[in-house]
C-alpha cells in the first residue's frame, strides 16, 4: 500500500506517519513510497495504541494543569471571579469569560447535570471556579441576573400593591410524572369532559395550555407537549404553576421520572397530589405503589399521611370529577397565594414558543398577574420584543384581552422568545431597549447526513457540504438529556456537526432502533438499556447501541467520532514548471517525455497540469523521474529530466508542465462555543 494511503486511512499528514513509524517500530526508511501489505494491519493498530496512549497522557496532563490551577487558588495566585449568589450556567461561563463548554464539562466532572439555562448556587459555581483556576468571591450588591428580573417583579409587585388589591385568579395546575404513565391522556380526559361542559362542539386548539370551569370555578392546565411541564417548571424558577399532579401509574409504580419529578415540585415548594393512574388494569397493584411512594415521604391519608392520593383511569374517563374536586380543595387552602391583581400592566412567562412559517414568531404567554391588552409592549429580559397585535384562547377565539391565570397565545413578538422567559409590559415602553437583529435561523439545508457505519468513507472534497453525525438520545431522566442536549448544541464546527434524530426518556425500543437504522444514527444510552426485542433488532440490523453512566463520556465519545468523520483537506502546493523538449515513448497510460526545469522543482509523484499556448489541455501524474540516467526524486530549476506522464492528454514538444504536491491534509476539530 502506498504510505499516502495509508496515511490518508489514518488521517494523518504523510511525513508525519512517516516519521512516527520507525518509533512504531516499523523501519521502513525515511524515503519509502510503499508500505509492505502484511505490515498495514499492524500499523493501523500501532497507531490507534498510540493515539490512545497519546490521549491517556494529555488526560493526566489535565489533571495535573488541575491540580496546578487548584495550588494557584489555595496561594492566593488565581485570578479572582466574583459571583453573585445565584446565576445560570451561561451567565457564569461568562463571568469567568470562558466558552460554555468548558464550564460544562467541569461541572460535569463534578457529577453537576446543568443545562445552560439552569441556576447554579454559589457554593456549586466556587467550587467549579476553582477547579477551573479561579478564586471565588461572594459579589453581594446588584446580583440580580436580568432573568431573576422578571419573577422577583412578580413578587415584587405584589407587596409593593398590597393585599387589597389582589383578587382570586384560578389555580394553575401542572402534570407531572414518568413517561407513560398517562400524563398526556389525562390532561385530554380533563379537556374532553369540560369541552363539553363549557363550548358544546367548540374545537380546541393545542397551545400549551387551557382552561376548563368546575363547579363554576376556573383551573388551568398546564398541557406542554412532552416533557416541557418539566422545563416550565424549572426555567429560570418561575413559579408558574400552583398546584402539581404527580401521575404514577399503578401498573408500574414509582420510576426515575416519578422521583424526578418529586424533587422538582418540592425544590418549587408547591402543593400537589397524586394521581395513581390505570386502574382499570388487571393486575394493578396500588397498595404496592402507595408503599412505594411511603418510602419517598409521600403518605396517604388512609395511612395517616397528608399526601392526597386519587385513584383514576385516565382511559376510562374513571374518577376525573373526584381529581378535579380535590384540586379545587388544594385550591381552597391556598387561597392567599392564589391571587393577583387585575388592574395593572401584565406579567406572565412564555409556556411554548414557536416559529410558524405563514405567521412568523407565535407563542403562548400564561398571564400571572395583570391585564394584557392588544397593543400593549412587551418586554422580555429588558428588550422590546414587539407589541401584541392578536391574542387567542385555546377555543381559537380572538380576545382584546387577556386576565390573570388565561393562557392566550400572542402574535406581534418580532423573535421567537424562550419557554420560561418572563414577559412584562412596561409602565414606559422607552424603558426597553431595542431587540438586536437575531442572526438567521438554521434551515438545516445545504447539510447531508453521513451513516456513522460509513465513516471510512467520510472524505469528502473542499466545498462540499456538512458531514453529520446522527445520534439517537435516550436517557433515564429529563435532566441528564437537557444536559446532554445542551451540550451537543454546542459543537459547532465548519465541517461536520452532529444531529439528535429524536431524544426521548426511557428504554430503547424497537422504534428507536427501525428510527436508527433509516437514518443511520447510532444509539447513545444515558441510564438507559435496550429492551431484550430491541437489542436483537440492533444486532440484525448492525445498529450501534452505546451505553453510557457519565455525560461526559458520552460527550467525549462524541467528539472522538467527530474526529473521525472530519474530511481531510485537499491541499495543493505549486511545485515548479518544466518546458517539454523531448516526447519520446508511449506508455500503456502515458507517455515519456523530456524537459527543461524553467522555475522551482519536480517532485515524483507531482500532479502535472498540461499547458499549450497558455491554456491548459489536460492533467496527470508524474509516475517516474529521471535525471541523466538515473532515477530521481527531485530535479531543481535549470536542469534537464525525463518524465514518466501517467494521463490522456498527448504532450507536444514546446508545452508547459505545470507541478503541483497534492496532500490530504487533517483538519483539527475545532469546537466553537
Ligand atoms: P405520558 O407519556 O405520561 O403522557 O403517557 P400517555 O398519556 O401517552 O399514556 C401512555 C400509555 O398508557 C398510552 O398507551 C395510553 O393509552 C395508556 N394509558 C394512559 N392512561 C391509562 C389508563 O388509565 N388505563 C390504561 N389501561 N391505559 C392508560
Amino acid at each position: 500500500m502506498n504510505i499516502t494511503e495509508l496515511a490518508r486511512r489514518l488521517r494523518v499528514p504523510t511525513e508525519e506517519l512517516r516519521a512516527k513509524l520507525p518509533e512504531l517500530g516499523f523501519d521502513i526508511g525515511s524515503k519509502a513510497i510503499k508500505v509492505p501489505d502484511r505490515d498495514v494491519g499492524r500499523i493501523m493498530q500501532a497507531w490507534q495504541e498510540f493515539k490512545k496512549r497519546s490521549y491517556l497522557e494529555k488526560k493526566m496532563l489535565d489533571q495535573k494543569a488541575r491540580a496546578e490551577r487548584r495550588a494557584a487558588v489555595h496561594e492566593g495566585r488565581a485570578e479572582v471571579a466574583s459571583l453573585p449568589p445565584i446565576m445560570t450556567v451561561r451567565e457564569f461561563a461568562e463571568i469567568l469569560n470562558l466558552p460554555i463548554a468548558r464550564v460544562m464539562q467541569e461541572l460535569m466532572r463534578s457529577g453537576i447535570l446543568a443545562s445552560l439555562n439552569e441556576r447554579i448556587d454559589f457554593e456549586t459555581a466556587s467550587i467549579i471556579a476553582e477547579d477551573l483556576g479561579f478564586r471565588a468571591e461572594k459579589k453581594e450588591q446588584g446580583t440580580t441576573s436580568e432573568e431573576d428580573v422578571g419573577i422577583s417583579r412578580l413578587a415584587e409587585a405584589r407587596n409593593a400593591e398590597g393585599a387589597e388589591l389582589q383578587v382570586p385568579r384560578a389555580p394553575v395546575v401542572v402534570v407531572m410524572g414518568h413517561v407513560d404513565h398517562g400524563k398526556t391522556m389525562l390532561l385530554d380526559a380533563i379537556r374532553h369532559e369540560n369541552v363539553v361542559a363549557t363550548e358544546a362542539g367548540g374545537i380546541t386548539q393545542h397551545i400549551g395550555a387551557y382552561q376548563v370551569v368546575r363547579n363554576d370555578r376556573a383551573l388551568t392546565f398546564i398541557d406542554t407537549p412532552g416533557h416541557e411541564a418539566f422545563t416550565v417548571m424549572r426555567s429560570r424558577g418561575a413559579k408558574v404553576a400552583d398546584i402539581a399532579i404527580l401521575v404514577v401509574a399503578v401498573d408500574d409504580g414509582v420510576q426515575p421520572q416519578t422521583k424526578e419529578a418529586i424533587d422538582i415540585i418540592k425544590a418549587a415548594q408547591i402543593p400537589f397530589l397524586v394521581a395513581l393512574n390505570k386502574i382499570d388494569k388487571e393486575g394493578a397493584n396500588i397498595e404496592k405503589v402507595k408503599s412505594q411512594l411511603s418510602e419517598l415521604g409521600l403518605i396517604g391519608e388512609e395511612w395517616g399521611g397528608k399526601t392526597i392520593m386519587v385513584p383514576i383511569s385516565a382511559k376510562k374517563q374513571m374518577n376525573i370529577d373526584q381529581l378535579l374536586d380535590m384540586l379545587l380543595l388544594v385550591a381552597d387552602m391556598e387561597k392567599d397565594h392564589i391571587v393577583a391583581n387585575p388592574n395593572r400592566h401584565a406579567i406572565g412567562t412564555v409556556i411554548e414558543s414557536h416559529i410558524d412559517k405563514g405567521q412568523g414568531p407565535i407563542a403562548t404567554v400564561l398571564i400571572q398577574t395583570g391585564t394584557l391588552h392588544l397593543g400593549d409592549t412587551m418586554g422580555l429580559r429588558n428588550l422590546n420584543y414587539g407589541k401584541v397585535r392578536a391574542m387567542r384562547t385555546w377555543h381559537g377565539e380572538t380576545v382584546k384581552e387577556a386576565l390573570p391565570s388565561m393562557p392566550v397565545v400572542i402574535l406581534g413578538f418580532k423573535d421567537a422568545p424562550s419557554v420560561g422567559d418572563v414577559m412584562e409590559v412596561p409602565e414606559d415602553a422607552k424603558t426597553l431597549e431595542k431587540l438586536k437583529e437575531q442572526p438567521s435561523r438554521k434551515t438545516g439545508a445545504g447539510e447531508i447526513t453521513v451513516a456513522s457505519k460509513a465513516k471510512t468513507d467520510a472524505v469528502v472534497e473542499e466545498g462540499d457540504e456538512k458531514v453529520m453525525l446522527n445520534i439517537i438520545l435516550k436517557a433515564d431522566v429529563l435532566g441528564s438529556l437537557e444536559a446532554l442536549i445542551g451540550m451537543i448544541e454546542k459543537v459547532q464546527n465548519p465541517y461536520v456537526g452532529v444531529k439528535i434524530v429524536s431524544k426521548g426518556l426511557g428504554n430503547i425500543t424497537d422504534s428507536d432502533i427501525l428510527q436508527a437504522d433509516a437514518t443511520h444514527a447510532f444509539v447513545a444510552a444515558f441510564g438507559v438499556k435496550p429492551m431484550a426485542a430491541a437489542a436483537q433488532l440492533a444486532r440484525e440490523k448492525g445498529v450501534e447501541i452505546h451505553e453510557y453512566s457519565i455525560i461526559y463520556r458520552l460527550f467525549e465519545d462524541i467528539l472522538e467520532r467527530l474526529k473521525i468523520l472530519i474530511p481531510a483537506e485537499r491541499v495543493y502546493t505549486e511545485l515548479g514548471t518544466v518546458e517539454i523538449f523531448g516526447v519520446f515513448k508511449k506508455l500503456p497510460k502515458g507517455m515519456v517525455v523530456g524537459g527543461k526545469v524553467k522555475r522551482g522543482s519536480v517532485e515524483l509523484g507531482a500532479t502535472a497540469r498540461v499547458l499549450r499556448e497558455g491554456h491548459v489541455i489536460g492533467e496527470g501524474k508524474i509516475e517516474s523521474l529521471q535525471s541523466g540516467k538515473s532515477n530521481t526524486r527531485v530535479v531543481e530549476q535549470g536542469a534537464d529530466c525525463g518524465m514518466g506522464f501517467t494521463g490522456k492528454t498527448k504532450i507536444e514538444i514546446g508545452d508547459i508542465l505545470e507541478l503541483y504536491k497534492e496532500e490530504m491534509q487533517e483538519r483539527k476539530l475545532d469546537i466553537n462555543n
